[in-house]
């Protein structure tokens, strides 16, 4: 379960503030994924990083599963941020000196030293997500050898590497054409499902949409009703 509860998120802007985000609520429940749309600038990668709970909003609430997320400390975000969320910004930022099974398992080596049991586990749970998203046969290849999509793919996998309670993607398909952009919103519908993880999944396509479990717009930081 992700929970937003009034959330008023401000930047600073010369002499005054920008309110990136203005009273948004919202709540995404297990194994459903919530579209994001909206103008550019209007607010959407914003809405992700405070549910990310990588920025702190200026007021209200941000619960991931059964955690109240605003009265963490850094410390405390950081490890929730480990266990519980999983996040797949816009451009995949991948390694290029890894494969694409690394690039999964590189995440959780620097997230922590994990006992010989536990990493065993890991790369079982490496190897069953690349097959999940299709990428068993790429899984040594490096990401100068993946395509677009192949890439995206190998990043919604890290994202969900460690069993996320909450994922949070942007823009995932906007490098992609029609078909290979359908095919990754597929996906994600599917992993969300299967692993009950709630998702906010931001897309300018409004033809994904339809295939969502439901959908809000954002216009300069407040939600309005979607034009349909
Ligand atoms: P796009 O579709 O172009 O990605 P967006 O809907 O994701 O846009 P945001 O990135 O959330 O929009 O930005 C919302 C507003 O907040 C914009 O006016 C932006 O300039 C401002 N903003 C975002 N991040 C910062 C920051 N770190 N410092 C100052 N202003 C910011
Ligand atoms: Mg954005």
């Amino acid at each position: 379960m992700i929970a937003l509860d009034n959330v008023t998120l401000t930047f600073p802007d010369g002499a005054g503030r920008l309110t990136a985000l203005d009273r948004v609520s919202l709540t995404a429940a297990p194994g459903t994924v919530t579209g994001i749309t909206g103008p550019s600038g209007s607010g959407k990668s914003s809405l992700l990083a405070v549910a990310a709970t990588l920025i702190r909003p200026d007021s209200g609430g941000v619960r991931i599963g059964d955690v109240d997320a605003s009265t963490l400390s850094r410390s405390e975000s950081a490890a929730l941020r480990r266990s519980s969320i999983g996040i797949v910004f816009q451009q995949p930022n991948l390694l290029p000196s890894l494969t694409a099974r690394e690039q999964l398992l590189v995440m959780n080596e620097l997230g922590e030293r994990g006992s010989r049991g536990r990493r065993r586990d890991v790369s079982d749970r490496a190897d069953e997500l690349l097959d999940a998203v299709g990428l068993a046969e790429h899984r040594a290849k490096r990401p100068h050898q993946l395509s677009g999509g192949q890439r995206q793919r190998v990043n919604i996998a890290r994202a969900l590497l460690n069993g996320p309670s909450a994922l949070l993607v942007d823009e995932p398909t906007s490098a992609l054409d029609q078909e290979r952009g359908a095919a990754i919103i597929e996906l994600v519908l599917r992993l969300s499902k299967e692993l009950a993880t709630a998702t906010l999944l931001v897309t300018h396509d409004l033809t994904h949409l339809p295939s969502l479990h439901s959908s809000v717009q954002l216009v300069d930081g407040r939600l309005a009703q979607l034009q349909s």
